[in-house]
Parts: structure tokens; C-alpha cells; sequence
């Protein structure tokens, strides 16, 4: 069985997270471990932490499986050194915090240039800041998310994924996150079986499938190559559902959480049950 859920809310503390995938369905999760919008957060209580593990234990949801998402604020290829610092902290924190909850992985944008640095250079300065974090935590994966390549972000294209990779010293503890919407964006197609079949395979020749840590299922309502980074619900965008068809049956795809982001969380769990239906079904 797929590991199926979406990005939920973790208003009112860290502990409701689990509580609001379980009410949609979801035998898995993303959510925020502080406010994203803003730097600093108060340390999490032991309280809180507590709660946590225990509304994820009764929930049934496998701590290896949730993929936390860092803040947006953080840049970690940042042209500016004092800036980078910054970031730097921010996401050692962020990596502490799912370490005291007890989790695995921690998603991230890779980074953005800002017209200030080439694409190369924010990608060494990316692989640098995975190092100094995953040598001060234990436990936790550093999970790289593929962008749309909106703006001057870098990741959008697998080659800047491998190369990142390439540059990171513990390999045994970073990852990557594959959006559909934002490969979709960047370039690759995957709206038809033999696109996706193709995208995918590109995907482990570039990067590999052993370094496939997690998805988020989104459609997409800007069109292939956009570099825009805009999410639909399932079905409304320019994706459609077929690509989503044969993930749900493909079991590389099993041992991973496969997330939505999508726009419309009133309908996230119609999706889910979709998602079950095209697992289970004979198409
Ligand atoms: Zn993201
Ligand atoms: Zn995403």
C-alpha cells in the first residue's frame, strides 16, 4: 500500500499536524514544524514533543515517512555571506527541530541566485550548506525538492540535483523530492505514459532512484516548460491524471510519502480516495 497524504496545517502546535492528516485519510504527512514566514521560532516544549509522538503513534502514521518542509525564507546558496549565514542557522534549527520530533527527512528548496552568482556557484555553495548541517545533526535526510525554476531558483533541472549530490559528503543522508507540477514547469513532460515512463527514466539515470525520498502530487496550471510555480488540484491543470495513474500502480513508487499540495485542501480528501481508486483499480 502507497504512502498517501498532503501538506496539512500544525496551527495550535506541532501536535495537530498528525491529528489533521488522520481526518483526510492520510497515512502520511508534510507539514511546518515553525511558522515558515518567519525566522526565528520559540524551541519546541517537551510538551509539545510528547504530543506529538504520541497523536503520530495513535495515528497509525510511520515517523520515517513524514517529510517535514523547511521555511521559505531560507536561501542556502545565497550570493551574500552574512545572509548565507543566516540560512545556515535557520536550517541546522529546522533540521534540530525534526530531530527532537523524532523524524527523518527534511524538504527543502535547494537555493536561489539572485542574478548575483552563476547557477554553479549557488550549487556549491548548496552542497557546502547540506555538509555543515549534516555534520552537526544525526538521523535526519537533507531531501532536495526539484523546482519549476521560477525566478533565479536553481534545482530545476536533474543535472543541478546531481551535481548538488555529487557534493555532499554523507550521501547515506540526502535525498530528493520529485514535484510534479514542478518538473512539469521545468520542462520534463510527463502527461502521457510514455513521457512520464521517459522522465522517470531520465530521473535515475541522472540521479538516481535510490536517492528518491519522497513526491508531491500536484497538477499544474501553468503549461510544460513555464518555469512557473503554480499548483492545481488533480485533474484541473495541464497535467491531468494520467501520469498520477500510473505511479499509483508502479511499486517503485511504494516506499516513499507521496504528498499533495494542492490548492483546494476541502477536496485533498476526494484526492486521497482518488489516489486509493487508481492504486486498486484495473485501468
Ligand atoms: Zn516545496
Ligand atoms: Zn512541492
Amino acid at each position: 500500500m502507497k504512502f498517501i497524504g498532503a501538506h496539512v496545517s500544525a496551527a495550535g502546535g506541532v501536535q495537530n499536524a498528525p491529528l489533521n492528516a488522520q481526518k483526510i485519510g492520510a497515512n502520511v504527512f508534510a507539514f511546518f514544524t515553525k511558522n515558515q514566514r518567519q525566522w526565528k521560532a520559540r524551541a519546541l516544549t517537551v510538551k509539545e514533543i510528547h504530543s506529538f509522538i504520541e497523536n503520530l503513534s495513535r495515528s497509525g502514521i510511520q515517523a520515517e515517512f513524514v517529510l517535514p518542509h523547511d521555511s521559505y525564507l531560507i536561501n542556502l546558496g545565497h550570493p551574500d555571506g552574512e545572509k548565507l549565514k543566516q540560512s545556515r542557522e535557520a536550517f541546522f534549527e529546522e533540521m534540530m527541530r525534526c530531530q527532537e520530533l523524532g523524524l527523518k527527512m527534511l524538504n527543502f528548496h535547494p537555493g536561489t541566485h539572485l542574478g548575483l552568482i552563476s547557477e554553479r556557484e549557488c550549487m556549491g555553495r548548496i552542497a557546502e550548506s547540506i555538509n555543515l548541517a549534516l555534520d552537526k545533526t544525526s538521523n535526519v535526510t537533507a531531501v532536495l525538492e526539484l523546482t519549476a525554476g521560477q525566478g533565479t531558483n536553481v534545482g530545476y533541472r536533474f543535472e543541478h540535483i546531481a551535481e548538488i549530490i555529487d557534493n555532499v559528503e554523507d550521501k547515506s543522508r540526502v535525498g530528493v523530492c520529485i514535484d510534479t507540477a514542478h518538473i512539469f514547469a521545468a520542462g520534463y513532460d510527463i502527461r502521457e505514459k510514455s513521457a512520464f515512463l521517459k522522465t522517470i527514466e531520465q530521473f535515475d539515470d541522472c540521479i538516481g532512484f535510490n536517492f528518491l525520498r519522497g513526491m508531491h502530487l500536484n497538477d499544474s496550471k501553468k503549461d510544460l516548460g513555464s518555469r512557473v510555480d503554480r499548483h492545481a488540484s488533480l485533474g484541473e491543470g495541464f497535467i491531468g491524471l494520467e501520469p498520477f495513474k500510473i505511479l499509483m500502480k508502479d511499486p517503485r513508487f511504494n516506499q516513499i510519502p507521496l504528498i499533495l499540495e494542492t490548492p483546494k485542501e476541502e477536496l485533498w480528501e476526494d484526492e486521497i480516495r482518488l489516489l486509493r481508486k487508481l492504486e486498486s483499480d484495473e485501468f
